[in-house]
């Protein structure tokens, strides 16, 4: 009877960005360096102007400094490119992010590998997650949304260490990072993904599920082991005529059934969603931290 404990993400967040305003105000009056993010965005995607804007204003909102580059969907590479570099030369830019997807007639593998490491604060660039996955390397970043999934779990003081964690889904950004991480953990670690024959048979053994898969409601009740705490990536828009735009979003979790099982459970929306943007403001903070050598 919904005695899941709600993992209020969104609450998370604003403490999280708060502190982070503390830090930066802290940095600007000692040093006099105002950390900067700056976003490449190619093309005209509905979805991914959306999320620059939130960015920017979640820069704002800590006091970040943003810098903004937008590029004509039929734009050549070799201008991503340029505009990669000149962030890499530019002493106020301390973090850089490609919003993506980029075009398909880009190189995305290109693009991302030409992000100086040091500002890669979406953590994509491939020493990064080569360090993420090698016993006794750090990552300088480690990617914003499996980080906030993380995150969430230490602030609620969730065990990670010695548990079975299932990790649905493994894309570059989310369900392999995530894996990864919670190896990184202690955790013992098994990826679902679209070729799993009888997923509900691993996601029954598990202590911890990370579901990133982007079906909505495939996770069921009955694949969930009582007690389970539950993080839910997916954001997928299903039909509701009552809803004001015409559909709501849910995530891969069917959360009535699940929230009867679990011992915790993320909401969409108001879980993972706000930690990712408050993770990059957080790798932005450390980022210009550390090539300042500020502590
Ligand atoms: P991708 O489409 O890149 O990856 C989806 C993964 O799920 C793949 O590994 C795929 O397997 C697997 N998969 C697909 N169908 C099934 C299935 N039926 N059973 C088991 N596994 C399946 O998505 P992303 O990782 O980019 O995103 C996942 C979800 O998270 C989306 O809903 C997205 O909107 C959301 N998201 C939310 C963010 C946030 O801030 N909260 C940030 C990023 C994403 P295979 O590898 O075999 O193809």
């Amino acid at each position: 009877e919904g005695g899941a404990i709600v993992i209020d993400g969104k609450a998370v967040a604003k403490k999280i960005r708060d502190e982070i305003t503390i830090e930066v105000s802290r940095m600007k009056e000692s040093i006099g360096v105002i950390p900067g993010l700056a976003v490449i965005l190619v093309g005209d995607r509905k979805d991914s102007a959306t999320y620059v804007r939130n960015k920017k204003k979640a820069c704002d909102s800590v006091g970040i400094k943003s810098f903004e580059v937008r590029l004509a969907e039929d734009s050549s590479e070799e201008e991503v490119l340029k505009s990669v570099s000149g962030f890499n030369d530019d002493p106020s830019v301390h973090g850089i992010l490609v919003q993506l997807p980029l075009p398909s007639h880009m190189d995305e593998q290109n693009i991302l590998n030409a992000v100086s490491i040091e500002k890669d604060v979406d953590g994509f660039h491939p020493l990064n997650i080569g360090r993420l996955a090698m016993r006794g390397r750090e990552p300088l970043f480690v990617p914003c949304t499996p980080k906030g999934c993380i995150e969430l779990l230490h602030r609620y003081n969730i065990e990670i260490k010695g548990k079975r964690a299932v990790v649905i889904g493994r894309s570059n950004i989310v369900g392999m990072p995530a894996a990864l991480l919670l190896q990184r953990e202690d955790a013992t670690v098994s990826i679902i993904h679209s070729r799993t024959k009888n997923p509900e048979e691993i996601t029954r053994e598990a202590d911890i599920i990370i579901s990133a898969v982007g079906q909505p409601n495939m996770v069921r009740g009955s694949w969930i082991k009582p007690g389970a705490v539950l993080i839910d990536v997916g954001i997928n828009p299903v039909e509701d005529p009552s809803a004001a735009r015409g559909y709501r979003l849910v995530g891969d979790i069917c959360y009535e059934e699940a929230s009867k099982v679990a011992s915790a459970i993320t909401p969409v929306p108001g879980g993972v969603g706000p930690m990712t943007i408050a993770m990059l403001l957080s790798n932005t903070l450390t980022s210009a931290k550390r090539i300042h050598n500020f502590q």
